[in-house]
């Protein structure tokens, strides 16, 4: 990123988002993927201690943190600048091993989008019995993410039975609910893939990856997520807990 470009993102877009928090209408929700112990990598892999040190400044700033199995009425689901979904996609084993004793000392309850087809069988993925465990604990809630974690964007080349049928099924079969949330795979969505989901689909809420204001489309929720990436400033992962970062398709498109 050039310099102006990188003052821009750094301090233009946390200043805009935040004259216009109010077109936040619906809870915020920031996401990561794998923590690793060694060199953290964009939103693919963020460092221990990077992670450590955002979840201690969301538990000691007096957040409330959501599980998907909290968001029981609408009003559950609207803004509040002190209430915050964290999501992690897919389901690395690191979701377990590194970070659950971390988040339940903090008093932080997350949420999992599960790629299904890897849990129990890719080493680097949880398996069903930590997927379990976490649940009945009642400290992280768990969304669909597919079954292969396919593109998503042209449909018409997806086996939906499959990605969506096969995957709620084993969910189903080892959790005991169907899930209500449901993540794109690569964040990769298409209006036509949106009209599928929502007329066919019981999902009550659609996270993509875009920074925008979430909206409600059909009945569902639809949602803007901020990633939060490994090589950002501090100010940047504030800005994006805040919600301000939702202006980002607002300006850029
Ligand atoms: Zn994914």
């Amino acid at each position: 990123m050039n310099p102006i470009k990188k003052v821009i993102y750094n301090y233009g877009i946390p200043l805009i988002g935040r004259l216009f928090h109010k077109k936040n209408k619906y809870i915020n929700v920031i996401y990561y993927h794998d923590i690793v112990d060694g060199e953290g990598y964009s939103f693919m892999r963020t460092n221990f201690e990077v992670f450590k040190r955002q979840m201690e400044y969301i538990a000691q700033n007096g957040y409330t943190t959501v599980r998907f199995d909290d968001l029981r009425t609408p009003a559950d689901e609207e803004y509040d600048a002190k209430r915050i979904i964290i999501a992690f996609d897919d389901g690395w084993k690191s979701n377990y091993t590194k970070i659950y004793d971390l988040m339940k000392c903090l008093g932080l309850k997350y949420n999992i989008y599960l790629a299904v087809k890897e849990i129990g069988a890719n080493p680097d993925y949880l398996t069903w019995d930590e997927v379990c465990k976490m649940h009945d604990e009642g400290w992280v809630g768990f969304g669909a993410h597919t079954y292969t974690h396919p593109d998503m964007s042209d449909i018409s080349k997806i086996d939906t039975e499959l990605e969506f049928a096969k995957a709620d099924a084993v969910f189903e079969k080892q959790l005991g609910y169907k899930p209500l949330d449901f993540c794109y795979p690569f964040g990769a969505y298409s209006e036509e893939s949106n009209e599928y989901i929502s007329s066919c689909l019981e999902y009550k809420r659609i996270y993509t990856s875009r920074m925008m204001y979430s909206y409600r489309q059909n009945g569902k929720l639809i949602f803007g997520r901020n990633g939060i990436c490994n090589d950002e400033s501090f100010g940047v992962f504030k800005a994006k807990l805040k919600g301000y970062f939702n202006v980002w398709r607002t300006i850029i498109g």
